[in-house]
């Protein structure tokens, strides 16, 4: 089958500039990428998105679009390897901001190693398969005062990077890995077994396909050094505890581009307040001469007292709600309130005077202290 025209597959003219040939490419690559596609269609789109990244990989590169201007497919053919044709040819810039829309680098990285390209030519890094750093994760504790605001925190994260001598090769400066003897270089290897055929990962080589001769001292031939980043973490107001926060391009360092960093949050306990969703719900004890009598009080907030009314017979359990004093939600920063419940605190010991007192009001209000509640309420009932 005679190959279509690269121009004619990316479906931009002869004469289109590089920034043409990316947006195609790129809207392309969106359409068929075979993760976004029905399964049934995968094995298809799979072939139009190598089709669409070789037509990209040549025609982005001036020297192999000027090697095709002149003599077409036989002229990259010649001269290129069908591997080859993908070296150089810069893939990273045309996904790299599609991390938002969720079909980020790594999902691109995956489909490009999964049809058998050679990524790592691709990216700036030499040797190896390019992969994306592995994410990382932390938990971060937050106060109840520092969710109402929002906060930022600097957190250490152990991680490994790459070499910095080694470039992560893992093979001392100046020396060479050397083709896989096992593989062969493939990174495979092949077992039969009456009329099956598997392929394996090479062991030696652990499917690299080569092997490293001397290794580097730094990281002895792992090609990845651990170290330690502080990393300041933004944290919205309104999160709560299990809410997952991710930071791009913090996590480790790979061949293929950096890993994420999930910042998992754990809300501490209040000793005063008690969290509803957004409300926050408090409990204070008053007098029982500032609930029969009515008052003001201090009432704890989250940012700091403030004084609240009391009205005159307040019932034990009564509910007052503090506009606005709660904790914002995190996606539409609406405010919620506190909401304070009153406790009357009934004395246990009074003074003879207070005693006295207490009677003299009992017997205004019609009852005779000195008989018990119970016969008391009998009474009353009967009345
Ligand atoms: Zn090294
Ligand atoms: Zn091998």
């Amino acid at each position: 089958m005679s190959k279509r025209d690269y121009y004619e597959i990316l479906g931009v003219k002869k004469n289109a500039t590089l920034d043409e040939i990316k947006k195609a490419y790129r809207e392309m690559a969106l359409r068929y990428h075979p993760d976004r596609v029905p399964a049934e269609q995968k094995k298809e789109a799979e072939e139009k998105f190598k089709e669409i990244s070789e037509s990209y990989a040549v025609l982005s590169d001036s020297k192999k679009r000027a090697l095709y201007d002149q003599y077409g497919h036989s002229g990259i053919d010649q001269k290129y390897a069908y591997e080859d044709i993908f070296k150089g040819a810069d893939f990273s810039s045309v996904f790299q901001d599609l991390g938002d829309y969720g079909v980020g680098g790594g999902l691109f990285d995956q489909i490009f190693s999964d049809l058998g390209f050679d990524i790592s030519g691709m990216r700036t890094r030499r040797g190896g398969r390019a992969r994306r750093g592995r994410d990382l994760q932390v938990t971060i504790e937050v106060t109840l005062e520092e969710v109402a605001t929002g906060t930022e925190k600097r957190v250490r994260v152990p991680h490994y990077n790459i070499c910095p001598t080694c470039s992560g090769s893992g093979a001392k400066p100046g020396t060479k890995k050397t083709t896989c003897p096992q593989c062969k270089g493939t990174g495979q290897t092949v077992m039969s077994s009456g009329f099956f055929q598997m392929a394996q990962t090479c062991r030696r080589c652990g499917g690299e396909g080569a092997i490293i001769q001397t290794p580097c001292s730094e990281c002895r031939g792992e090609g990845r050094v651990k170290v330690a980043s502080d990393i300041e973490i933004k944290i919205p107001a309104g999160v709560y505890t299990g809410s997952q926060l991710r930071v791009r391009g913090k996590g480790e360092e790979g061949t293929g581009g950096k890993g994420d960093l999930y910042v998992l949050i754990e809300v501490r306990h209040h000793p005063v307040f008690k969290r509803h969703d957004d409300d926050i719900l408090s409990e204070v004890c008053i007098s029982l001469t500032k609930a029969v009598l009515g008052g003001e009080i201090e009432v704890p907030t989250l940012e700091g007292k403030v004084v609240m009314k009391i009205p005159v017979g307040t019932q034990p359990g009564k509910v007052f709600r503090l506009k606005g004093k709660g904790v914002p939600d995190v996606h539409s920063g609406a405010v919620g309130d506190e909401l304070v419940r009153v406790n009357v605190d009934i004395p246990t010991r009074l003074t003879p005077a207070q005693r006295k007192l207490m009677e003299e009001f009992a017997m205004l209000s019609g009852e005779d202290p000195s008989k018990s509640s119970f016969t008391d309420k009998i009474k009353r009932a009967f009345k």
